[in-house]
């Protein structure tokens, strides 16, 4: 049987894969992504663009730093802005046992080293956000942090891997990994694929690709849901969070809001589908009233919830497999978008030197 090969085959067509794709073929190495749907098709493509450092874990921050430099200059990377707004990020605190538990993290991240959350009292607040609800008392803020396109941005890399020569394989799936003569073989539902290089980027179904490779590991698949309104007039510029709800809450220039955060659907893995949820929508949306009075007057026009991989810790898999010449980049847990322009350099960096620059430990698959 003939097959098609290069140095690496990634599997998944997600921002992750395009990522990996595009850092690893600016260093010359060539690259086949498979793809069982179409790019972007997945949580890549419908999240919420959030570009944020605030309240990530904290072994994530050194990455989630790299990758903020990269955001703010996209284009010299992937020749396309992605849709980046650099608008800052704010979570507000609604009572004083909400603003002092916002003051303990920002002194922990500041012992590690680390000083963009910055404590805003309500006067900061209500010149940052004009709109918003008299109860909330004070906040953080990440002045850096903003909002991106999602699918652009996810087309953005591949197109930018394709003019590296990245051969992306779309409607095909991976269906078994064999290792034989120093190369990994890739049986697809259109034949063989082969490459001395493995990586894992296949989102919720990374679990399913790690058990090909003898690695059983604990994802879970999650429906995170999303709403967007009618246009209504320009009212708030930050990406806006609140401590003591699930929200997630944006404007676009475009006058549509974006209502998220912390609210599932079901996903179905096997049926590649994504349910949603009312019960949930309608406590979401009831949070944003609370947060923002003027969204009582908002008209919700579509929703739709999008399939991530969810790991129990909340922190994804990032590293060497356990198998020779194998790398897992999965698991993002609803927070994957940020990290991806520096997680494809981090991959990059194991394939072609055996060790990355960024601390990656916290992420091995082994500790599980
Ligand atoms: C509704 C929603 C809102 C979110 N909001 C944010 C946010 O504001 N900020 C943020 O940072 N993150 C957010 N996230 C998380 C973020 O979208 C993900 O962490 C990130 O997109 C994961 O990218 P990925 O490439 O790993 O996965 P995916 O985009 O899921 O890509 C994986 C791809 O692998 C393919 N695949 C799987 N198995 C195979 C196989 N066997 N063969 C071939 N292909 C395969 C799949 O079809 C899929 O396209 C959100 C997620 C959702 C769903």
């Amino acid at each position: 049987m003939t097959s098609i090969s290069a140095d690496t085959v990634i599997i998944g067509g997600g921002l992750h894969g395009g990522s990996a794709a595009v850092h690893l073929a600016s260093r010359g190495v060539s690259c086949i992504v498979l793809e069982k749907d179409h790019v972007g098709r997945h949580a890549s493509g419908v999240n919420a663009g959030g570009v944020r450092i605030l309240g990530r874990a904290l072994p994530e921050i050194p990455i989630a730093r790299a990758s903020r430099k990269l955001w703010h200059n996209i284009r010299d990377l992937v020749d396309d802005d992605c849709g980046f707004v650099p608008s800052g990020q704010v979570k507000v605190a609604e009572t004083d046992d909400e603003l002092a538990a916002l003051q303990a993290r920002s002194q922990q991240v500041q012992k590690l080293g680390f000083d963009h959350e910055e404590i805003i009292d309500q006067k900061t607040l209500r010149e940052l956000l004009p709109a918003i609800s008299d109860q909330c008392i004070g906040g953080m803020v990440v002045y850096g942090d903003g909002h991106a396109n999602p699918y652009r941005t996810t087309r953005a890399f591949q197109r930018k891997a394709e003019t590296l020569g990245v051969q992306f394989f779309e409607g095909v799936a991976a269906t078994q990994i064999k290792r034989h003569a120093g190369l990994w073989q890739i049986s697809t539902s259109r034949g063989l694929f082969e490459a001395p290089t493995l990586i894992n980027c296949a989102g919720a179904w990374g679990g399913q690709v790690a058990e090909m490779l003898g690695e059983r590991v604990p994802v879970k698949a999650r429906a995170p849901m999303l709403m967007i309104t009618a246009r209504m007039a320009p009212f708030v510029k930050p990406v806006v969070g609140a401590q003591g709800r699930a929200l997630s809450f944006k404007q676009f220039d475009n006058g549509t809001v974006l209502i998220g955060g912390g609210r599932f659907g079901k996903a179905n893995i096997q049926l590649n589908e994504a349910q949603l949820d009312t019960a949930g929508l309608t406590a979401n949306a009831r949070a944003a009233i609370s947060i923002f009075p003027i969204m009582q007057k908002a008209t919700i026009v579509r929703c739709w919830a999008g399939i991530e991989g969810e790991m129990p810790d909340g922190i994804p898999i990032i590293g060497p497999s356990r198998q020779e010449n194998a790398f897992h980049c999965f698991g993002f847990s609803a927070h994957g978008f940020q990290l991806a322009p520096a997680v494809g350099s981090i991959i990059a960096d194991l394939v072609t030197t055996g060790a990355s620059k960024l601390p990656i430990e916290p992420f091995r698959i082994d500790r599980f």
